[in-house]
């Protein structure tokens, strides 16, 4: 499949990620279906996806009619085998969960195209053994956006062992589409964005734990001493400390080597429930305003 034949995608799971892949291909001129378990969950993304618009026409980056097509292009659907049907892409945005993500791949190569490309933009799960579910492992690809979605520019794209040429061809392309600049990674455990920077951000705990300096000082340090535009800490609690801990499980894990240990006192905040700013208590405390 080439990347101008690709009309429809439909994005599953229209979470923080979902909602902005969705935002981003409507706005590109792609129809799209958006797809959740529960309506409140489709209703709350095309929310977050209005009030985004509403940011990018007072900034002047769109007008108020890019605003309505942009709306108009993406339909919402709660049936997963109806929301596959027509897809020319299918991009899995759903919980970061193997399990659930293998048992989606296994439906979409049941309910989808022929050519369709099977997309997952997991931080984490191997692309490889998504594919292997499936019965057209090179058409899976990983495809994976920053948050947020529709002001990041990188997006991985991550070749598992079967993927084949027109497939990494195709998503490549069709990122250019959406003014996006994709970038080659094969499938290791983490790529290469969460490979890099979870390490550093673990170390800045490990730092916390042994009393180095505060979260404050510490987050100085790399912001004004290495031009980073946020400090560690405040990205690990931007990011959820869970998300952080299971990312550097995957390392751990799949890397095998104790240098992606996670941080004891990270597994310590997590257990207590102290998750980061979507608790309201990480390594910094958030009120609500
Ligand atoms: P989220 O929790 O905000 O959203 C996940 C959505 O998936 C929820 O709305 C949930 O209802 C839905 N879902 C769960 N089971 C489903 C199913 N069976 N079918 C359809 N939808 C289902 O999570 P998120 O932060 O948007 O993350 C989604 C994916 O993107 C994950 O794989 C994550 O690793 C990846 N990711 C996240 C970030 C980030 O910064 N949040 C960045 C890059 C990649």
């Amino acid at each position: 499949m080439e990347s101008e034949q690709i009309k429809n995608v439909t994005v599953v799971g229209a979470g923080t990620m979902g909602n902005g892949i969705a935002h981003v291909f409507a706005q590109y001129g792609i129809s799209v279906m958006l797809h959740d378990i529960k309506q409140e969950y489709v209703d709350r993304a095309m929310n977050t996806i209005k009030g985004n618009l509403d940011r990018q026409i007072k900034k002047g980056t769109i007008t108020e009619d890019q605003k309505k097509e942009t709306l108009g292009r993406i339909a919402t659907s709660l049936d997963l085998e109806s929301a596959c049907k027509s897809a020319n892409i299918i991009i899995e945005a759903a919980t970061e969960e193997a399990a659930l993500k293998k048992d989606l791949f296994k439906k979409f190569s049941q309910w989808t195209l022929p050519q369709v490309i099977l997309a997952s933009n997991t931080s984490s799960i191997s692309i490889t053994e998504l594919a292997a579910v499936t019965s057209k492992p090179d058409k899976v690809v990983g495809m994976h956006f920053m948050n947020p979605v529709p002001v990041m520019k990188l997006v991985e794209i991550i070749r598992g062992l079967a993927t084949s040429n027109e497939t990494f061809e195709a998503v490549k392309s069709l990122s250019e589409r959406l003014e996006k600049v994709p970038v080659e990674v094969n499938d290791y455990p983490g790529f290469v964005s969460n490979r890099v920077l979870l390490p550093m951000l673990n170390e800045a705990m490990y730092c916390v734990m042994e009393g180095v300096a505060t979260p404050e000082a510490i987050d100085t340090v790399m912001k004004l001493g290495m031009n980073h535009p946020m400090g560690p800490l405040t990205l690990a609690d931007f990011i959820g400390l869970d998300v952080c801990l299971s990312i550097m499980e995957v390392l751990y894990k799949g890397l095998g080597d104790s240098k992606y240990r996670p941080c004891p006192l990270l597994r310590k905040m997590v257990a207590a429930g102290h998750l980061g700013r979507k608790a309201g208590k990480g390594f910094y405390t958030y009120t609500s305003s």
